[in-house]
């Protein structure tokens, strides 16, 4: 049994990782503000005893002992959430990666970070490989997650080459399914849950724009086999399913999925809003022995009956 903090545990993700981790038979430490978190995302995990929720802000130290692993997710992810805030976002990201460094040091343990397709910004280099440098704005709305991502990987590999400490870097492409806030204010939970009530699909832009969308199982897979690599491999690796969309496709795909009355509509694209964005992921193939097998017409009705049931819950 390891002993495992996950850092963003109560999020989309996180809750989902933990999870995994806890059916894998670990003791499991969720470290987690609630900012865009929930605990009904963990509430099946509280009666386990190997299961510890901490409220705690990754921007402030966190000191544990012997601890094996760490996953570090704390930070909002949806452009809704993280512009609410764009200096705190920076400072989770930041001071969140030292911190969580820091007792990656004290406590000699390995340590995973949730980086981001994001850090190659609006790509010119198409199908993204993880030697593209990337081209994102310094200065603009999207900057404070961006940037603040790509300067955790900075933080990462300084720490790796300055002070030994076992890392790895993984570049997380847009990933959906149940868990997501249906506030959360990204496509697929937007469309969704639009498409549920008969509402108006709103496309930004003329949705020619595309994404690549990953079913959160095929994620997790690829996460807990990255932190399995041997210690020399380091990253960073894409995961993400390479299934390529435009936005419309995907509003065409959820109204015929939910059998919807609901209307495009269109509305202003968010500035810096990316055009392209699809993985490269041989590098996972070879390394990680990974690859999505979760289609985005079956992930889809997931979290589509995710999103039904949810109505009635809350
Ligand atoms: P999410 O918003 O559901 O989860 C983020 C979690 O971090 C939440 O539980 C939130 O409360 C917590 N958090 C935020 N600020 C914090 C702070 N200062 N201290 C402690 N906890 C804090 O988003 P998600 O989709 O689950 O994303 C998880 C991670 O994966 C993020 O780091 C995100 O950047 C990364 N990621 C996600 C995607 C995606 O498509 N979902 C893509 C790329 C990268
Ligand atoms: N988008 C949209 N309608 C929505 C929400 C998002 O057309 O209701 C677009 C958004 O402009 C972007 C794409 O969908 O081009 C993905 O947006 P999301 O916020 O999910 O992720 P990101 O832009 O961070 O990849």
């Amino acid at each position: 049994m390891k002993k495992i903090l996950v850092s963003g545990g109560a999020g989309f993700i996180g809750s989902h990782l933990c999870t995994r981790l806890i059916n894998e038979g670990h003791h499991v430490i969720c470290l987690d503000n609630l900012f865009t978190g929930v605990e009904t995302n963990i509430e099946h995990l509280k009666n386990n005893s190997h299961f510890e929720f901490v409220n705690h802000d990754v921007e402030f130290p966190y000191l544990i002992e012997g601890l094996d692993e760490i996953y570090n997710l704390a930070c909002p992810a949806s452009p809704i959430h993280y512009q609410y805030d764009a200096i705190k976002t920076i400072k989770t990201s930041v001071l969140g990666a030292i911190n969580m460094l820091g007792l990656a040091k004290k406590t000699n343990a390995k340590i995973l970070q949730a980086s981001t397709s994001e850090v190659y910004g609006d790509p010119v280099v198409h199908p993204q490989v993880e030697s593209y440098w990337g081209n994102v704005n310094p200065i603009g709305i999207r900057s404070c997650y961006d940037e603040g991502k790509r300067c955790s990987e900075t933080l990462f590999m300084d720490y790796h080459r300055q002070n030994n400490i076992r890392i790895k870097i993984i570049r997380i492409f847009n990933t959906y399914g149940p868990r997501m806030l249906p506030n959360d204010g990204r496509v697929v939970s937007n469309f969704v849950v639009q498409a549920l009530q008969n509402h108006d699909i709103t496309i930004y832009g003329t949705g020619d724009q595309t994404r690549s969308f990953q079913y959160i199982d095929d994620l997790i897979e690829g996460m807990v086999r990255m932190m399995n690599t041997e210690d020399e491999f380091i990253g960073p690796v894409n995961l993400g399913n390479p299934n390529e969309f435009s936005i419309l496709e995907l509003a065409e795909k959820v109204i015929q999925l939910t059998g919807s009355k609901s209307k495009l509509v269109f509305k202003p694209l968010p500035h810096d809003d990316p055009k392209q964005r699809q993985p490269d992921i041989t590098l996972a193939k070879e390394k990680l022995n990974w690859q999505p097998t979760i289609e985005l017409g079956d992930g889809l009705q997931k979290i589509v009956e995710y999103f039904k049931e949810y109505r009635y819950r809350n």
